[in-house]
């Protein structure tokens, strides 16, 4: 547990609630709410559904409302938790011209045998 410097109040620095909202390792969740402390958006992270190896892409936004359209689209356009099933729809979910920025792709191998 850790003391907020704001509110005096013990939290844990590892519940859900501060992972979701952020802020300094010393404010509580609440506080961080209040106060706006976490000014920061966080990255994404992306995995396509490919199978052993997926390429993963980490990017950046402008806002967390840009961010979570992005996922959500993201989510929706290449079968997150669906299977690539969803490709065969003729309706897709646009992902649209969002600011953003590549921090990093890693792709994935597509040698599942392990030759070189
Ligand atoms: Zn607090």
């Amino acid at each position: 547990m850790r003391e907020c410097i704001h509110c005096v109040t013990d939290f844990d620095p590892n519940s859900s609630a501060k992972k979701r909202v952020g802020g300094k390792i010393n404010e509580c969740p609440d506080c961080v709410e209040e106060l706006g402390t976490e000014t920061a958006v966080k990255y994404l992270g992306l995995q396509a559904g490919e199978g052993k190896t997926a390429s993963i892409s980490i990017v950046a936004f402008e806002s967390d409302e840009d961010r979570q359209a992005y996922s959500k689209a993201w989510k929706a356009v290449t079968g997150f938790h669906k299977g690539k099933s969803c490709h065969l729809s003729g309706s897709q979910t646009t992902i649209g011209n969002r600011p953003m920025r590549h921090i990093a792709y890693n792709s994935g191998n597509s040698n599942h045998k392990g030759k070189s």
